[in-house]
């Protein structure tokens, strides 16, 4: 054994526990930490012949990359949309690297551990209040997940022509229609060798909403002959958050033969609420859904599940399966994950979130959501009456998208959140609403007060008033 891993072996106690202390340093500190990096990149450096052993490359990480690392996990990252880390997701998180498994099989002699990923899809189908009748994993983002149903998907269209698409590759046109898809859905439609520029667009609701119009839905299915098609359906678009009319949906699907899937990434969370939870009725009569863990769930990187309806088990089989051989029997007996999704060796992703939806329960993550809507709520009403901002859509759930009020004022604001950002003590992202400039700030974070709101909305002000 070289002699540097021979000496960190036997003091693995003493650097995991200064690993330990220096992460317990930096969540106890979290609210304090910048927002936005300083840019002092250091120089790529390469790699040493004699090695330093892991103390020593724990200082070196300390100087080199640690002061670039900004607290993306911490209560006023508002950026993008982006979970954080719960106390438990942490443990978890930990022990699926100490534990190492590959989880595959849920019976035979090795590796086991798919038996929690299952337990897992269980507590989560639970937390949303799903039924049984889906089958489900973990990958590593929603991009994955929309990737990985939208794959079924695309063999289902082969099946209604008689063709086999994942051997013959894709010989038929595939229709997808979607109002406002997700430019990750988008993604997938490229790597699917579908093709991004083949999406018929569906209108969305007259009225600033992001939803799809059903008339308009329904008169471009007529279109289509008969034609099957996927319908790309959305439970929280990324800016106004605004969600499908899944019942409406649900009676098209009873009249036309089409995949449904549904992109609920962080707008699923709403079923997590009794408040709120009437967003997503009948959104269970999708194909197939995609949720990301690592945003309202607030757990790490890397963390997403799909769900497909089991009914769909040997499409979905016959997508992701190694051989490309006839599959014989049922695939959900000697049930292996590696039949059942793009990878095929994979972390025990499935930990972290189990750890955490054992840890706070349906109760705790009703909490979650409900606390992160308030604060977007209470945000947007400071907004809505301030003399120098404007909503540019009103709070549907935890999504602002905002910006200056006065119009000589629109070329400001690239100024404005170049300058916010970097104060260091908030980050929000640039986007487009109805075709007007804006800037979002999303609320995922278990660790948001609102003592943070109120001291980003006299940020805000500050800034304002400098430009
Ligand atoms: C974030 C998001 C995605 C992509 O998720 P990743 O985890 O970044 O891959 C897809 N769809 C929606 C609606 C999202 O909000």
């Amino acid at each position: 054994m070289n002699k540097l891993l021979q000496t960190d072996l036997l003091e693995l106690d003493s650097l995991l526990e200064k690993v330990k202390k220096q992460g317990v340093d930096y969540l106890h500190t979290i609210d304090d930490r910048s927002t936005s990096s300083n840019e002092n990149i250091p120089d790529v450096l390469a790699l040493n012949t004699k090695g330093i052993g892991a103390r020593e490359t724990l200082q070196l990480f300390n100087e080199r990359f640690e002061p670039i690392l900004v607290s993306s996990g911490g209560p006023r990252f508002w950026g993008y949309v982006i979970g954080g880390s719960t106390p438990a997701s942490i443990m978890g998180d930990w022990l699926a690297t100490i534990y190492d498994q590959n989880p595959q099989a849920i019976n035979g002699q090795g590796d086991i551990s798919a038996n929690i990923e299952l337990e897992t899809i269980k507590l989560i189908l639970d937390l949303f209040e799903l039924p049984e009748s889906f089958v489900g994993g973990f990958v590593t983002g929603a991009t994955m997940s929309n990737f990985t149903c939208l794959a079924v998907a695309r063999q289902w269209i082969g099946k209604t022509y008689g063709k086999d698409f994942a051997k013959e590759g894709i010989t038929e046109k595939i229709n997808i229609l979607t109002a406002s898809p997700h430019s990750s859905a988008i993604k997938s439609l490229a790597l699917l060798g579908i093709g991004s520029n083949t999406i018929i667009k569906v209108k969305t609701i007259e009225g600033n909403r992001e939803a799809i119009a059903i008339d308009d839905l329904e008169a471009q299915i007529k279109k289509l002959n008969g034609q099957p098609f996927i319908l790309i359906s959305s439970a929280g678009t990324v800016n106004s958050v605004d969600f499908d009319n899944f019942t409406a949906i649900k009676s098209l699907k009873e009249k036309y033969n089409f995949w449904w899937h549904t992109d609920a990434a962080f707008g699923g969370f709403a079923a997590c609420s009794n408040t709120y939870k009437h967003f997503l009725k009948d959104w269970d009569y999708s194909d197939s859904i995609t949720l990301d863990c690592h945003k309202w769930l607030n757990v790490p990187y890397e963390s997403a599940v799909f769900l497909v309806k089991e009914e769909h088990k040997l499409l979905q089989t016959e997508s992701f399966q190694n051989s490309n051989a006839p599959y014989l029997g049922d695939p959900l007996e000697n049930f292996n994950y590696f039949n059942f999704l793009p990878e095929n060796s994979r972390r025990l992703k499935a930990l972290p979130a189990w750890f955490s939806l054992r840890a706070y329960g349906k109760e705790g993550y009703a909490t979650i959501v409900e606390n992160s809507i308030d604060l977007a709520m209470y945000f947007g009403s400071k907004i809505e009456k301030s003399a120098d901002f404007k909503l540019l859509v009103p709070v549907r759930l935890n999504n602002i998208v905002f910006n200056l009020k006065s119009n000589q004022n629109q070329d400001k604001i690239d100024t404005f959140l170049t300058q916010l950002n970097a104060t260091g003590k908030v980050f929000m992202t640039p986007t487009f609403y109805n075709n007007e400039k804006g800037i979002r700030a999303s609320f995922v974070n278990w660790r948001t007060t609102k003592k943070d709101v109120d001291l980003v909305f006299d940020e805000i002000n500050r800034i304002i008033s400098l430009i």
